[in-house]
């Protein structure tokens, strides 16, 4: 929570003085989108986000024109503040940054920022990341203790992402394919009970497994990188 108290300050105190109030406006509307959702993208609707957010702004009372709002997501992109990832027949995705991510809002990037940053990296669909994974674990299956190595292994989420799970390192191990395979869309706690029922993990292995995934959602196995910056 802390690191959201010091976000939100960021915004109001840094970033919302480069912004006119329809961006402030989208920019917020994406920040609750996604950040306080766990997510890094969020789709948006250009047809009808005018209905969604920000009605009666517009003159006489009326909600903002189509036309506001293509210009300002636009000049939201050109400030750093969002990204295009795609567009799509729903609308478009953005990729939402914090302002400590965008050029020139914050001077000092203490720790505080590495921090958020790790905690918003993609460590499933990075190729970079998944190594930092698979280092993480010591080449070794988070499940079953089996030996892998980077031509051959999966990265799995603990919590399946049809329950939400996301990319965040508190939520992807890297497994064996057979362990991947077997586990599929269950939850990696049931999962892990699987194994022991099926006597692939004798019971000192089950509580430390059981041990290891407590820490890595309390978020006490951050994998080490080599370089911070490039982070997604
Ligand atoms: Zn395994």
């Amino acid at each position: 929570m802390k690191n959201i108290e010091i976000t939100i300050k960021q915004i109001i105190d840094l970033l919302f003085p480069k912004l006119d109030a329809y961006e402030q406006m989208f920019y917020l509307y994406l920040f609750r989108n996604t950040i306080l959702e766990d997510k890094i993208e969020f789709l948006i609707p250009i047809s009808s986000i005018h209905k969604l957010v920000g009605f009666g702004i517009g003159r006489l009372g009326s909600p903002v024109s189509r036309q506001v709002v293509r210009n300002k997501f636009k000049s939201l992109e050109e400030k750093g503040c969002i990204k295009l990832v795609k567009r799509t027949r729903k609308g478009i995705i953005y990729q939402f940054y914090l302002p400590e991510e965008i050029n020139g809002v914050i001077n000092d990037t203490a720790t505080t920022s590495n921090e958020i940053n790790i905690d918003r990296m993609d460590f499933y669909k990075v190729q970079k990341n998944k190594i930092y994974i698979l280092e993480r674990e010591n080449c070794k299956c988070f499940y079953c203790g089996k030996k892998i190595t980077n031509q051959d292994f999966a990265v799995d989420h603990v919590t399946p992402q049809m329950l939400n799970g996301n990319n965040s390192y508190k939520n992807c191990v890297a497994t064996c394919i057979d362990c991947n395979s077997l586990k599929q869309g269950k939850d990696a706690e049931n999962f892990t009970r699987d194994l022991y029922r099926k006597q692939f993990l004798n019971k000192d292995e089950f509580s430390v497994l059981l041990q290891k995934l407590k820490d890595l959602s309390d978020g006490k196995l951050k994998p080490q990188m080599s370089d911070d910056k490039n982070f997604i």
